[in-house]
């Protein structure tokens, strides 16, 4: 199936490593022009080389944080100078910490606010008015944003609040051409979900595979998913082949979530 990406434009955002970069290199592979960002300005061009060198689609890399609205811009501008225009946009961020509600402060709730909310907001607030009939816009969420994880309360209410605006944002930019959607990440193997293993094992008196062993039982496919997976997913949604799919939440997660 041809996705019909070729040539497109895709600024993908947090995709130096983990699932923004396996949705980088499934745009790539099929040939679009993809801008990643992330914070370590070196980390970001390696990746960006090795997208080049492994797909030879054009792939720039440019270091952002997401929680700062000027540099946001800036990436925005830059690969608009570049390339003209946005067709695609993956709206994607690193994980808050993890911790009960008893444990978290107004700076946590801040901070998460800003990393996964208000990034949201601002990248798609800055990429729309190069976005034409046709683009797409694909958020990258949790599993959490339609069942809450035990000691992810962080994650569980910002992704919430990302899920309603992607609903809010399908209906606004319908008239425009423009789709949006959303994915729902079960436990795909990245850093991130290392990390929350080994902070389960900690606060269970476990050890780190037992903890990953336990949360792999909960996976009616029986493992983690790649970012390979992951990326197929995120590719599809942003592509002309997903042309009448828009206010979707989508599951890439081996069946681990129990809702219907
Ligand atoms: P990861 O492996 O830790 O990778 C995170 C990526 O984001 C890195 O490229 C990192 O590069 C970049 N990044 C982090 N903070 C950033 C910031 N403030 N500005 C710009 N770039 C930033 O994480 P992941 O597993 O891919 O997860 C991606 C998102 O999906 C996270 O929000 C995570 O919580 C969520 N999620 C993942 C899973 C899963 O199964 N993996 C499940 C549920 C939810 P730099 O360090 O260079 O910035």
């Amino acid at each position: 199936m041809d996705l019909g990406l070729k040539d497109r434009v895709a600024l993908v955002a947090a995709a130096s490593k983990g699932l923004g970069y396996g949705v980088a290199r499934a745009l790539a592979a099929e040939g679009a022009r993809v801008s990643i960002c992330s914070r370590s300005a070196e980390g970001v061009r390696a990746a960006a080389d090795r997208l080049a060198a492994e797909t030879g689609a054009p792939v720039m890399g440019i270091a952002c944080d997401v929680t700062d609205a000027a540099a946001l811009q800036a990436w925005v501008d830059q690969t608009v100078a570049a390339w003209g225009r946005v067709d695609a946009l993956l709206v994607n961020a690193g994980g808050p910490p993890a911790g009960l509600f008893v444990e978290l402060n107004d700076a946590h709730w801040q901070a998460a606010f800003e990393l996964n909310l208000l990034s949201a907001v601002r990248l798609i607030r800055a990429a729309l008015p190069h976005m034409g009939p046709g683009s797409a816009i694909v958020t990258i969420t949790s599993a959490a944003a339609r069942e809450p994880v035990a000691r992810l309360a962080l994650s569980n209410v910002m992704r919430a609040g990302v899920a309603g605006l992607v609903k809010t944002l399908a209906d606004e930019l319908a008239p425009r051409g423009i789709r949006v959607n959303n994915l729902l990440p079960g436990r795909l193997d990245t850093e991130r979900v290392a990390q929350l293993d080994q902070h389960t094992a900690d606060k269970l008196g476990i050890t780190f595979d037992e903890a990953r062993a336990r949360a792999v039982a909960a996976i009616p496919l029986g493992r983690l998913g790649t970012i390979d997976e992951f990326g197929a997913a995120g590719a599809f949604l942003l592509s002309p082949a997903a042309s009448f799919i828009t206010g979707a939440s989508l599951r890439v997660d081996g069946g681990m979530m129990r809702s219907v």
